[in-house]
């Protein structure tokens, strides 16, 4: 099998980075050369035409008042717009002392006239004309407008407005802005490599120790740099890695286990059973009873493995039913009626009925039994004790042997956790059921727990919610 599938090579971050600075700074810097060089006349004409018009609106409500050219002076200086004014023959031209020399002094009385004629003509009292063109003069806006004040009289009102040429200014802002593209685009560049080598180094780090996690090195840390999104993958990861570890050490643990379990009653079986064909007078039903017990204990693991991955995989349903727990736990110690060197004292306060998986319940009874007296000791006595009250049912199991260690308490509901390591042959159990017991008791919801003392013994015990007939027959 090749493996993994061929992906197609997707652009990094330091190349994305470095593409979209690039853009942007390309987008800037277009922007700038489009405004600065391409719009400065249009904007400049705009400009001068808008100041143009105020001006022609001031001189026309100043002649309105009565104002002469001598009034209008000030104007003139303090916006440098040239004024020439006539009637509407063409006589009686005035001009402000800043036309001398302009374009303003080539009008006669003739062209005054005929300005006056075809500004009249063209509708409003307003005419625009860019006289850049003017042979010899220079650049400059000229507006002229017909007034008719309020005393009757019509009037002609000429401005020109210098323009300075923007070609020498365009051409300084060229040079500035080369520079200024060059300049943007290598800090774009060095900015670029920056942020992209902050991004993209931490993201590579946690890539190289992921490979190391899927190769099986479940000890591999994931480094916590980088930015927050960065640094919590990290702790995500870090999780996984760990929770993956605690998955192999006990499938491995599980594996050594199971073999080790399965192994020793089989070859007690085959050891029996080839004595048995090779040996005659060997065939004794004490022999044959050695194969029947480690063949039922085969069972008995085999049985408790399926309980235990049912359970845990879910795949186990939950049936819950109405019954009598106290007449439970007295049909179960019935069963143990043959063990006759053991006693079972069994204490109830009343008869008490939980709505609980009964087959679960009754398993978990079965193994906090069987291990009360696989450890009881020498004194052979396991006492049950019922306590109904609150709602709640507590049953608990006492044995008087070898208790368990406090530090080994919290592990004992581990799946193939055993206090005693070395699976001595004389231990009974397989090491799955007080994890059986734990999980039927959380599937019910219940708590469960153990206070043991080394040498005295240990109390097992569980709590299931009590179902209570009162009155109208609900659950209580
Ligand atoms: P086992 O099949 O080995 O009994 P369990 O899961 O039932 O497995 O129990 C886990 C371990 O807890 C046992 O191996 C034993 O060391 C300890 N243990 C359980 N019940 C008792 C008890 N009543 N007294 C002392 N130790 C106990």
């Amino acid at each position: 099998m090749s493996g993994r599938k061929k992906r197609a090579v997707k652009p990094g971050i330091r190349a994305q980075v470095l593409v979209g600075f690039t853009v942007f700074t390309a987008l800037i810097v277009a922007l700038l050369w489009f405004f600065q060089i391409g719009l400065l006349n249009t904007f400049y004409k705009a400009i001068k035409t808008n100041e143009i018009r105020a001006v022609s609106n001031r001189v026309v409500s100043m002649l309105d008042d009565g104002a002469s050219m001598t009034d209008l002076i000030e104007i003139t200086y303090s916006t440098n717009v040239s004024i020439l004014l006539a009637d509407k023959n063409g006589g009686s031209i005035s001009m402000s002392p800043n036309a001398q020399g302009s374009a303003l002094e080539r009008f006669g009385n003739l062209d005054c006239r005929r300005l006056f004629l075809e500004v009249k003509a063209v509708g409003g009292s307003v005419l625009e004309d860019n006289l850049e063109k003017t042979p010899g003069g220079d650049a400059s806006i000229l507006y002229a407008r017909t007034v008719t004040l309020s005393d009757g009289q019509e009037l002609l009102v000429l401005l020109l407005s210098g323009v300075v040429p923007v070609d020498s200014t365009v051409e300084t802002l060229k040079v500035q802005l080369w520079c200024l593209t060059g300049v943007m685009l290598l800090l774009a560049l060095a900015l670029a490599l920056f942020i992209a080598a902050r991004l993209s180094r931490p993201i590579e780090q946690i890539n190289a120790s992921a490979k190391q996690l899927a190769q099986g090195n479940y000890a591999i840390r994931f480094p916590d740099s980088g930015t927050r999104e960065v640094s919590e993958l990290a702790g995500t990861l870090n999780y996984a890695a760990e929770e993956l570890s605690k998955v192999e050490d006990l499938r491995r643990e599980l594996i050594a286990n199971v073999s080790h379990d399965l192994r020793t009653p089989l070859t007690m079986i085959s050891g029996y059973a080839e004595v048995m064909r090779d040996i005659p007078g060997e065939n004794t039903p004490e022999n044959v009873q050695v194969i029947v017990e480690e063949s039922n204990r085969l069972a008995e693991l085999v049985n408790d493995l399926l309980d235990l991955s049912r359970l845990q995989s879910g795949a186990q349903k939950f049936t819950p039913e109405v019954f009598c727990l106290t007449e439970d736990i007295r049909a179960t110690l019935h069963r143990y009626d043959k063990l006759a060197d053991f006693r079972f004292p069994f204490e109830a306060d009343r008869e008490v009925y939980v709505y609980a998986d009964r087959l679960r319940i009754s398993q978990v009874l079965y193994n906090l039994v069987n291990n009360a007296i696989n450890y009881a000791g020498t004194e052979k006595v396991v006492s049950l004790r019922q306590v109904a009250g609150n709602g709640v049912v507590r049953v608990e199991i006492r044995d008087t042997g070898e208790g368990i260690p406090a530090d080994q308490l919290p592990h004992i509901w581990e799946r193939y956790y055993r206090v005693d390591k070395e699976h001595r042959r004389a231990q009974v159990g397989t090491g799955l059921g007080l994890s059986i017991v734990k999980n039927i008791l959380d599937m019910h919801g219940g708590r469960y727990g153990v206070s043991s003392t080394v040498g005295q013994g240990s109390t097992f015990w569980f709590e299931l919610p009590e179902y209570r007939t009162d009155n109208t027959g609900n659950a209580g």
